[in-house]
């Protein structure tokens, strides 16, 4: 069973031609909202990748805007532990999405930041556990300590970007991250394998966009070039990413099997808009994967 610990929210999408300048309006086109949140995109992709059970632990505000949240994710099959909070709006993201499938986001996390250390479920039966830093870092590092200490694999996502705690660090086995997050993580490197090779975890995926993905396991290096896609819309595709590795690890594949669930999986996100409606079936990345 994997355990998603994260952050949940609605996104409004705009489409424009370009993402504002600081200062500058810009008339956009149609509006649509999405449940998102790195953390519930990465459990319904979790979830739609099959095999394994998901379950997760998520903020939600007593509002409106909690409604189709909790929603997407039930109808995915992600079984739920929601801390309702009253004193906090369902967290929110503003997305502005170019005709160049290029974004720029701003979040407004609400509930999201009221999660706290005790709020993490019972961790019976929970083989992989799975985190991003949408949720205060503070309860992200004792949740993945509580794991390791009960045998629990530990998945860190650490986006957005910031530097990372050692406590936190120490506790993971595998840490995702794109180039960005990684030059925070890793800033004394001077070049992507020097910080591969840097980080003191025992494996490390790092996205590369369109290129792909290269990964250290150990000490071995692995590449996975992208699978070409027309991309209209990128969003979640890194939340994609994450969600279909871990549960293709979960079912017992090797990290390179993984790596190739995940990077055909990615892809088809990157040909639909928005975010859990984006993620591909099971069945649709299989097709992609045989070729
Ligand atoms: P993030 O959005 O978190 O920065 P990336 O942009 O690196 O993440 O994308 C995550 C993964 O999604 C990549 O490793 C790749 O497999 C896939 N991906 C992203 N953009 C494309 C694209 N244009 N075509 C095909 N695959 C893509």
């Amino acid at each position: 069973r994997v355990l998603v610990a994260g952050s949940a929210n609605l996104d409004f999408v705009v489409r424009a031609a370009h993402i504002p300048a600081p200062g500058e309006t810009v008339l956009g086109r149609e509006f649509q909202t999405f449940p998102g949140g790195k953390g519930a995109n990465q459990a319904v992709a979790a979830a739609r990748a099959g095999g394994a059970d998901t379950r997760m632990l998520l903020a939600l505000g007593d509002d409106a805007h909690a409604v189709p949240v909790e929603a997407s994710l039930r109808e995915a099959g992600v079984a739920l532990d929601i801390r309702r909070q009253t004193a906090h709006a369902t967290g929110v993201a503003f997305i502005c999405l170019s005709d160049g499938a290029e974004n720029a986001i701003t979040v407004a996390p609400g509930a999201n930041a009221a999660l706290v250390a005790d709020d993490l479920p019972d961790l019976a039966g929970v083989d992989t556990l799975l985190l991003q830093l949408e949720t205060p870092i503070d309860a992200v590092t004792a949740w993945a300590t509580r794991a390791r200490e009960a045998g629990v694999r530990v998945v860190l996502n650490a986006a957005p970007a910031r530097i990372l705690p050692d406590a936190l660090l120490r506790q993971v086995d595998v840490l995702i991250v794109n180039e960005g997050e990684l030059a925070m993580i890793a800033h004394q490197a001077d070049d992507l394998i020097s910080a591969l090779k840097c980080v003191p975890v025992p494996a490390v995926v790092v996205t590369l966009g369109a290129v792909g993905c290269i990964a250290r396991d150990g000490t071995d290096l692995h590449l996975q070039p992208a699978f070409p896609v027309a991309a209209v819309d990128t969003t979640a595709a890194g939340d994609t990413f994450c969600g279909v590795l871990v549960a293709t690890l979960a079912r017992g594949a090797t990290l390179v099997a993984g790596l190739r669930a995940a990077a055909a999986a990615s892809a088809l996100a990157c040909t639909a808009l928005g975010a859990q409606s984006s993620v591909p079936a099971r069945a649709d990345v299989d097709a992609l994967l045989r070729g």
